[in-house]
């Protein structure tokens, strides 16, 4: 693990890299009272050609460095982190599976050390990464559909909130409500937010629907990085790509559960799939919402969009095609 303490007195120490082990805290920390906590998911993939490779690595160190100010703990150089991060890597460079679907799991991570229960800005704070190989999301090879549980009266975030940051405090509580959801046969939650159920999320991934939009316009959308919504690194990546493609629209808009069950009824909506670092693309089949259940024609449809991002972005993230997107360890 890597580990670097901060205290205000005297700034960044040392970065370390050291065995695996228990940190020891002050019992007052104010990780453990207030949440002041943030963390990153990233992933390092090995490449046929055996070398190494991080995927767009600054877009992670840039929403951990606006989170970080976000939480009142210090500011810290994104380039240095990531050098870091890469030795720590290096040094560990045998734990990334030799495999064209698993990967190494890397979590940064970023925690209010204060010793005192004031609710006041860290003067102590530390720095660590914590890696693990992980198995491929799918491991029947084959996509394996979620049902999604759509239920307005729990929300995730709210404009002015901080649903746009990494924070720990955003996560803790939708355990429950993912709870909620397993035992109504739904794997993840499908976030709503506001009197017109604007879709946000599908669990800790961005949403996306490929449909024919209400004026006949083959689309992509996914919902604006209006602060309810986490801006994903794949989200983007999704974006580009499609946007590289030029075959249809394109839009960062927001959507309401009307729209995509009036879409559901005439026939439009083809495909829809969450997206995020542990999985690229997760289709979606099923979204239950007021005690009805919807399902969705992702499969049926190839899914021919979800299939197609996810080979173009893991040909990126494992060599097979060469972007400037891959970062060299
Ligand atoms: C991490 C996360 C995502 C996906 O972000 P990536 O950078 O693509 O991994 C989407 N939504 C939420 C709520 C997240 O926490």
């Amino acid at each position: 693990m890597l580990t670097i303490e901060w205290t205000n007195e005297k700034g960044w120490g040392k970065p370390h890299i050291k065995p695996f082990q228990n940190l020891s805290l002050h019992p007052a920390s104010s990780a453990l009272h207030y949440s002041v906590e943030l963390f990153e998911g990233m992933k390092a993939y090995r490449g046929e050609d055996n070398k190494v490779r991080l995927f767009r690595p600054t877009m992670n160190m840039e929403r951990m460095h606006r989170t970080a100010l976000r939480a009142s703990l210090p500011s810290f150089d994104k380039a240095e982190l990531l050098e870091c991060m890469r030795r720590l890597i290096d040094v560990d460079r045998e734990w990334v599976p030799q495999s064209n679907t698993a990967s190494l799991y890397i979590r940064p991570t970023f925690i209010g050390t204060e010793p005192s229960l004031g609710v006041t800005k860290s003067n102590h704070a530390l720095l660590y990464i914590i890696i693990g190989p992980v198995g491929p999301y799918f491991p029947s090879g084959g996509f394996n559909p979620v049902s999604l549980l759509a239920d307005p009266k729990y929300v995730r975030a709210w404009v002015g909130g901080v649903g746009n940051y990494k924070l720990g405090g955003n996560y803790g509580p939708t355990i429950a409500v993912q709870h909620e959801a397993s035992t109504l046969g739904c794997q993840q939650v499908l976030w709503l937010c506001g009197d017109n159920h604007e879709v946000t999320e599908a669990g800790t991934m961005n949403f996306f629907m490929f449909w024919i939009n209400e004026r006949g316009d083959k689309e992509l959308l996914t919902p604006p990085l209006s602060g309810l919504i986490l801006p994903g690194v794949t989200r983007q990546s999704l974006l580009d790509l499609a946007r590289q493609w030029g075959e249809f629209k394109v839009s960062e808009e927001s959507v309401t559960m009307a729209q995509v069950l009036k879409g559901l009824k005439d026939n439009r909506v083809k495909e829809v799939f969450g997206a995020g670092t542990a999985c690229v693309v997760c289709p979606v089949k099923r979204i239950l919402y007021n005690g009805q259940s919807y399902h969705i024609p992702t499969m049926e449809n190839g899914p021919d969009i979800a299939k197609r991002f996810l080979k173009e972005l893991t040909d990126i993230q494992y060599g097979r095609t060469s972007s400037d997107w891959a970062y060299l360890v």
